[in-house]
């Protein structure tokens, strides 16, 4: 992975917006070869005056569950986001937009960094609605059939709202996953196992991201359904103090439970982690002000770098970036 953050150009002001162009440039590392190579001297000067190997940032991580809604525009623009992402060393970013297009919007501006998957979600009431809203199915093919989305999600699933994982809208999303081989990211917020392992078992095809490993399952319940279902990968944002607070994955030290550990050990290749940029915590139920949840970005990648550092390195790396850059590679790779 290039060490793109060399590439930057320094910070604009806010009067000073960014064109396309230069973003794609900056994003891609691909342009301003000359502001590099300046950069680099710069670099190697610096380490040879005091004598210290350059600073490079953290290992490239993926991030596999990020959200650009209108929410969050409003306080933090595309080209702020972008930047946020390349400070924090991440490599590649699973963007869910809210509406779906903002999703794009971030893609265009680094198209190697971001993974826009397509979310149903237009306006606050559909996010307990899109199970019954038939005309979900058809806005999905069509975003599909365009060839810029690369997943379908993240769809909730949540206690008491969850209909039949047969219900055509729901059994029609996994269809559609199925038919374009993209990853599905959903969310399921229920105490036991059986919803999950019954939709994972009759969809074996469909490779399922399953958000916050459950949200509120223990390592034990997760693992029943990895165990049952091959298909299925689980990321582990918001498992973390402020979320999630009842079931972290880590202790009050910051170290990763046992029963976690063993279960990573156990499917290695199977887990990732998140960022699910949602602030305030109760964010997700109030959709009438703004989410500062890409102003808290660095919080909650630093909490998974905290864990992964306690792992031993090749399993770190697959869990940080290797596993899914896997799951979304591009059809041809
Ligand atoms: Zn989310």
């Amino acid at each position: 992975m290039p060490r793109r953050h060399l590439a930057q150009t320094p910070a604009r002001t806010q009067r000073e917006p960014m064109t396309t162009a230069t973003a794609e440039a900056m994003a891609d590392g691909s342009g301003v070869t000359g502001v590099l190579i300046t950069r680099l001297l710069h670099t190697v000067l610096l380490a040879w005056l005091f004598g210290s190997a350059p600073v490079y940032g953290a290992p490239p991580l993926a991030d596999v569950h990020v959200h650009y809604k209108w929410s969050q525009k409003e306080v933090t623009a595309a080209q702020q986001a972008i930047r946020i992402l390349r400070d924090n060393d991440i490599a590649l970013a699973v963007v869910i937009g809210t509406p779906a297009e903002y999703a794009l919007e971030l893609a265009r501006l680094a198209p190697q960094t971001i993974i826009p998957i397509w979310s149903p979600y237009r306006e606050p009431a559909d996010w307990s609605r899109w199970p019954y809203d038939r005309k979900v199915l058809e806005r999905a093919r069509t975003a599909l059939a365009g060839g810029e989305y690369r997943g379908i999600g993240e769809l909730h699933l949540i206690g008491g709202f969850t209909p039949d994982w047969r219900t055509p809208v729901i059994s029609g999303l996994l269809e559609l996953a199925h038919q374009y081989r993209v990853p599905l990211l959903l969310h399921t917020e229920l105490s036991n196992t059986g919803y999950v392992i019954e939709l994972c078992s009759a969809y074996p095809e469909v490779r399922i991201l399953w958000a916050h490993a459950g949200a509120i399952l223990s390592a034990t319940q997760v693992r029943e359904v990895m165990a049952t279902c091959p298909n299925v990968s689980a990321e582990l944002s918001a498992r973390d103090p402020w979320r999630f607070i009842n079931n972290p994955i880590t202790a009050s030290d910051g170290n990763l439970k046992p029963a976690w550990r063993s279960l990573i050990e156990t499917y290695p290749d199977r887990f990732m982690v998140g960022s699910d940029p949602v602030w305030p915590v109760e964010q997700l139920d109030s959709w009438d002000q703004a989410d500062t949840g890409w102003q808290e970005y660095r919080r909650f990648i630093d909490f998974h770098r905290n864990w992964l550092a306690q792992l031993r390195p090749e399993l770190a790396e697959q869990i940080r970036l290797g596993n899914a850059r896997r799951l979304f590679a591009a059809p041809s790779q």
